[in-house]
């Protein structure tokens, strides 16, 4: 079926730009569907698919002639695999993301790596229902893979669960994933989130290879822990992780268990980090490097973050407790705040504080998670590491 866009759509097309919104369309369009998208003169510019979703009402797949078939995912899937080739080669790591949706482009789809199994991240209802054919064309591409998993991050109509195992094997619970040399204790199958967030290698890699040796470390947000235990196995003096969420403590002990480190001197607790940083004021502790990597936007009780409101709270907050010298690793995955303007932010609140700082490293997303140049809107991580000096 052909569907028409408008003159500017056609040039965005042209440019590559992969993402479609309604203004783009002209006239009725239909739902979960491949289209041709032609301009104006009805020439052919793109096979796309619609399929409403957070962002975007579709997205194209090529601008070549080509059918969309199990051989075309196989080529995406295949030219995904080899631009891995230093990850799979890697002795130390075998946990991360072998495609990244547009990225890769293959729009709506992520599938990541967990040390021989696949978990497989849907983000519409077209791109599922290609799942037999993607599936097929996944196994040509890996054909010693050992079980797949499926998570469904969208509001979808024709699934109503969350995580599935679709293929093969089942994992052993917890299956131990390594990174930079670290194991980390993960769960392919239990709702939408797997105990490691894979787009933060680079900075636990930072916190492995030097950062935290021999600093007390102070780690927000903590969720299973992970920065802990990269700091811990980095040579940290001692970490405190705290997240609100009850079910992060022992799973934080888990990942300091499966190293083999000692759990007994790490305090983890179970709090709103607001009420963390009031209590370590009053109690005078203080810490050499403290993690900030909230989520987008989180609501506890009455109360509501989000980055754009609150960041500076959580930087003022940190630098209270900061040790002179010490290091905030400030960092956020808003897509919809730019770099510069989280540099805003974080600067506007270190100004507030009357502290001198320097911004000595910064992260965004590792190599794995590719970022197309046509959609730059997907490199969503800033992380920056910010020397303080009180
Ligand atoms: N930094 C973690 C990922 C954080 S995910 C990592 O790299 O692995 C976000 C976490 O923030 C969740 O575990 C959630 O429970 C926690 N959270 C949300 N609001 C919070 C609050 N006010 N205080 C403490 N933790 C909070």
């Amino acid at each position: 079926m052909n569907v028409k866009v408008n003159k500017k759509a056609a040039q965005k097309i042209k440019n590559g730009y992969p993402l479609l919104v309604e203004q783009d369309l002209i006239g009725k369009f239909p739902d979960n569907t491949l289209v041709t998208l032609v301009n104006e003169a009805n020439q052919p510019l793109a096979t796309a698919y619609l399929s409403k979703q957070n962002k975007g009402i579709g997205w194209v797949l090529t601008t070549k002639n080509e059918k969309i078939d199990q051989m075309f995912y196989a080529n995406q899937l295949q030219k995904a695999k080899n631009k891995r080739a230093n990850y799979f080669a890697d002795e130390t790591t075998n946990a991360f993301r072998v495609l990244n949706g547009e990225g890769d482009y293959l729009p709506g789809l992520t599938i990541d790596y967990y040390n021989g199994y696949a978990v497989f991240s849907w983000y519409n209802d077209f791109i599922l229902s290609q799942k037999a054919l993607i599936l097929q064309a996944f196994l040509q591409v890996y054909p010693d893979i050992l079980g797949v998993y499926e998570k469904i991050r969208f509001k979808s109509d024709i699934a109503n669960y969350e995580s599935a195992h679709i293929h093969g094997n089942k994992a052993s619970e917890p299956w131990i994933v390594k990174e930079n040399g670290v194991n980390y204790a993960t769960y392919l199958d239990e709702g939408l989130m797997t105990g490691i967030f894979l787009d933060q290698k680079n900075v636990r890699g930072a916190l492995v290879d030097g950062l935290a040796v021999g600093k007390s470390v102070l780690n927000t947000f903590s969720y299973t822990g992970a920065f802990s235990v990269a700091a811990a196995f980095g040579g940290a003096l001692e970490t405190t992780s705290v997240d609100l969420a009850n079910r992060s403590i022992d799973k934080t002990k888990e990942q300091f268990l499966v190293n083999g480190l000692d759990v007994d001197a790490q305090k983890i607790y179970a709090m709103d980090v607001f009420n963390y940083f009031n209590y370590a004021k009053k109690k005078e502790l203080s810490y050499d490097l403290i993690v900030l990597d909230p989520p987008s936007f989180a609501r506890n009780k009455k109360k509501i973050f989000t980055v754009e409101k609150n960041y500076g709270e959580l930087i003022e907050a940190s630098v209270d407790i900061l040790n002179d010298q010490g290091t905030i690793i400030a960092s956020t995955n808003a897509a919809n705040l730019s770099t510069k303007k989280f540099k805003a932010i974080v600067t506007e609140s270190l100004k507030n504080k009357k502290v001198q700082f320097a911004i000595e490293r910064q992260e965004q997303l590792p190599a794995d998670f590719r970022v197309a140049p046509e959609f730059l809107e997907g490199d969503y991580l800033k992380v920056l590491f910010i020397k303080v000096k009180k």
